[in-house]
């Protein structure tokens, strides 16, 4: 039997990692709605488009185009901008554009079309509570900011990504406070989601986790 399974959780909780874990492990399909909200304020940032103007929005979401490939790639308008999508200025740009009742509106729309059929694990804030209400399985995935930033931390020393640990712990506050705080889908838990606090926990032991939650239902 294939399900859907929701993930949400605040920003840096390990949703992405995750979820492509648990895809490789069932074959199932991976969608980053995070990505989505990224391409969109890349795609107003490109177009000048003033997000406080919803006739500029509704302009600029009209020729919005985003195709997430089955290798993880992200492309906007025929473009591949997978780590062009990924700076601080457009982590924050996103969060800001996902206030908008219009755009979340388009996204929603085009994230329940991509997940009409079962096998999808959909990671992001709204999918238990709004996109995929009727989803199978759905965890919510958190970690103390702390242990967040030192994730960042240290996958940006990987990456040879200079960064400070105290400016990535604020601006994950930040952005937390702007999503849990907003009027419309604001990040909070559904009611049926199973609590994963990962802070001291390895990728494999909450991939475990969470598999033994799927396998509870299929
Ligand atoms: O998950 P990620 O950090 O890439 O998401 C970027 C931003 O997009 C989040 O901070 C949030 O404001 C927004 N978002 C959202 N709803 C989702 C996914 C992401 O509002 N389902």
């Amino acid at each position: 039997m294939r399900i859907n399974i929701a993930i949400d959780g605040p920003s840096a909780s390990g949703k992405s990692t995750v979820s492509r874990e648990i895809c490789k492990r069932l074959n199932y399909i991976h969608l980053d709605t995070g990505a989505m909200y990224r391409c969109a304020a890349l795609h107003a940032k490109n177009t000048h488009t003033n997000i406080n103007d919803e006739k500029q929005l509704l302009n600029m979401l009209e020729t919005l185009e985003i195709d997430l490939t089955e290798d993880e790639k992200v492309i906007l308008n025929g473009e591949d901008v997978t780590d062009e999508i990924r700076t601080d200025e457009i982590s924050m740009a996103s969060s800001d554009i996902s206030t908008k009742k219009v755009v979340r509106e388009k996204l929603v729309e085009m994230q329940q079309k991509m997940a009409e059929n079962k096998g999808f694990v959909m990671d992001g804030r709204d999918i238990g509570t709004v996109v995929l209400p009727d989803a199978e399985v759905k965890i919510y995935l958190t970690a103390s900011a702390s242990a967040r930033a030192m994730r960042r931390f240290l996958e940006n020393q990987k990456r040879g990504i200079e960064s400070n640990l105290i400016t990535l712990k604020n601006e994950i506050v930040d952005r937390d406070y702007q999503d849990m705080h907003r009027k419309h889908s604001p990040l909070k838990q559904a009611e049926d989601a199973v609590l994963i606090d990962s802070s001291d926990m390895t990728i494999t032991e909450v991939v475990d986790e969470v598999m033994r939650i799927i396998s509870e239902k299929i």
